[in-house]
C-alpha cells in the first residue's frame, strides 16, 4: 500500500498477521487496461499500519501474465480445489502439441510461460521443460487498416454474419481471407464471395445426391485403397478424377501447413471442374456410367475436404446421401461426415498425364514430344510427322515403315 498520511511513510508492506488480503467482490469490470480493483472503494482505501493515516492499496496485484504462464496446467483439473495442478495429468497431456496465437504473445506471455514451466520442472513438479512443441503465429484482422479490437469498437459481430449468411459462410470467409500468418483486411464483399461459393457447392451437389450416395457406398465397401480404378475410366471421367485427386492432395498438404486459404482455393477450382464437366453432355453422367462414377467420387472428395471448413452444409449433404443410399447400404456409411477420415489422394492420379515420346528418323533422335498419355498409335504417329523439324527431315523422302514403341518412341524409316 502507499501511505497517504502527512508526512507519507511511502510504500508500506501489509503486516504478516493481516495476510492474506482478500480480494473484494464489489468490483466493476470495464473495458480498457484499468484494474477492476480501482473500482472497489472498500479495497482501495485502508489504513497505514505505521502511522495510522490513510493509505491506498496497490491495485496491480497479480499481473494476468502470471496466470497465463500456467493456465495450460490448470485447465487439466480446473475443479481441483486442493492442488494448483495435477502432475499426473500434466504428464499425460502435456506438453501442448500446437500453440496458435498472435505474434504479440511471443515476447511476453510465451516467454514467461516457458520460464514458469522450467521453474516447475526444476522443482520436480513437471517432467518436461518446454510447455509448447510448436508455435504458429497468426496475423491480425484489420478493418479500415486498424486492428480489430473491442476497445476500438470496430469489431464485426459474428452473430450478425451468422444470422445473415450462416456459420459456414463466416468460417469459410475467415479461413479464406488470406495466408493465416499475415494480417488481413476485413471485406464485406469477401464474405459475399464465400456465400456464393457455398451456394454453388449446394446447387451442384443437391441434384446429384444419387451419385454421391453411390460413391460413398462404393468407398465404404472398397477393399482396396481407391474405390475407383483410374485405368477403368474413359478420358473425360479420368480428367475429372485427376482434378479431384489433385485438389485432395493440395488440400491435405495445405491443411497440415495451416494454409486454409489455398486449401479452399483448391476446392473452388475443383468446383469449377465439376461444374464444367456437368454442363457437358449431362445425359452421360448417371450412376451407370464412368463419368457418373467420377463425378460422384469428385463430389464425395469435395465434401470430405470441405467438411472441416463448412461443417453444417457438408453434414447435411452426408445425411441426404445416406437416405438416398438407403437400406443395407446405410450400414456401410459412417453416421456422420466427421467419422469419415480424409482419404489419401490416389498417387496414380497425381502423375502428370503427359508422357515424353522420342521421335527418330532412321534411328537417329530428332525430336522429343510431350503428348497426352492416352493417345493411340495413329495419333502419336500423326503428331510426330506434323512436327516441323521432322517434316523438314522427311521432305522429298518416302516413308518405308514406322516402328512404334508405345509410350516411348516413334522411329520413322524413310529414304
Ligand atoms: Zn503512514
Amino acid at each position: 500500500m502507499y501511505c497517504e498520511g502527512t508526512p507519507s511513510c511511502g510504500i508500506v508492506a501489509v503486516p504478516e498477521a493481516e495476510l492474506p488480503v482478500r480480494l473484494p467482490e464489489d468490483v466493476e469490470f470495464r473495458p480498457g487496461g484499468e484494474s477492476p480493483l480501482t473500482t472497489s472503494a472498500t479495497f482501495l482505501h485502508t489504513t497505514c499500519p505505521k502511522c495510522g493515516g490513510p493509505a491506498r492499496r496497490e491495485t496491480d496485484t497479480l499481473d494476468t501474465f502470471v496466470d497465463s504462464s500456467w493456465y495450460y496446467l490448470r485447465f487439466l483439473s480446473a475443479k481441483d480445489d486442493t492442488n494448483a495442478f495435477d502432475g499426473a495429468l500434466a504428464d499425460q497431456w502435456l506438453p501442448i502439441d500446437q500453440y496458435i496465437g498472435g505474434v504479440e504473445h511471443a515476447i511476453l506471455h510465451l516467454l514467461y510461460a516457458r520460464f514458469i514451466t522450467k521453474v516447475f520442472a526444476d522443482l520436480g513438479y513437471l517432467h518436461f521443460r518446454e510447455p509448447f512443441r510448436h508455435l504458429f503465429t497468426q496475423g491480425m484482422i484489420t478493418k479500415g487498416g486498424v486492428k480489430m479490437s473491442k476497445s476500438k469498437g470496430n469489431t464485426v459481430a459474428p452473430d450478425y454474419l451468422i444470422k445473415r449468411y450462416g456459420a459456414d459462410t463466416s468460417r469459410v470467409y475467415t479461413l479464406f481471407i488470406g495466408p493465416p500468418e499475415k494480417d488481413a483486411e476485413w471485406s464485406d464483399a469477401g464474405i459475399e464471395g464465400a456465400f456464393r461459393f457455398l451456394n454453388r457447392y449446394w446447387r451442384l451437389i443437391e441434384p446429384r445426391m444419387d451419385l454421391v450416395a453411390q460413391a460413398i457406398v462404393r468407398a465404404s465397401r472398397a477393399a482396396v485403397e481407391q474405390p475407383i480404378a483410374l485405368a477403368s475410366l474413359g478420358p473425360k471421367a479420368a480428367a475429372l478424377y485427376r482434378t479431384a485427386h489433385g485438389a485432395l492432395a493440395r488440400a491435405t498438404t495445405d491443411f497440415a501447413e495451416f494454409k486454409f486459404n489455398t486449401a479452399i482455393a483448391a476446392m473452388m477450382e475443383l468446383i469449377n471442374a465439376i461444374s464444367l464437366d456437368g454442363q457437358d453432355d449431362a445425359a452421360a453422367i448417371t450412376v451407370d456410367t464412368d463419368r457418373g462414377a467420377a463425378m460422384g467420387e469428385a463430389l464425395r472428395l469435395l465434401t470430405l475436404m470441405l467438411a472441416p471448413v463448412a461443417p453444417h452444409v457438408c453434414e447435411e449433404v452426408w445425411q441426404q446421401a445416406r437416405s438416398k443410399a438407403g437400406g443395407a447400404a446405410v450400414a456401410s456409411m459412417p453416421a456422420t461426415v466427421f467419422r469419415q477420415p480424409l482419404p489419401a489422394a490416389d498417387p496414380l492420379a497425381l502423375v502428370a498425364d503427359v508422357e515424353l515420346i522420342v521421335v527418330q528418323v532412321n534411328g537417329k533422335l530428332r525430336a522429343k514430344l510431350e503428348l497426352p498419355a492416352n493417345l493411340d498409335q495413329a495419333a502419336v504417329e500423326r503428331e510426330a510427322r506434323e512436327n516441323p523439324r521432322i517434316q523438314a527431315l522427311l521432305e522429298g523422302k518416302e516413308v518405308q515403315k514406322v516402328i512404334y514403341v508405345p509410350h516411348k518412341l516413334v522411329n520413322i524409316v524413310a529414304s
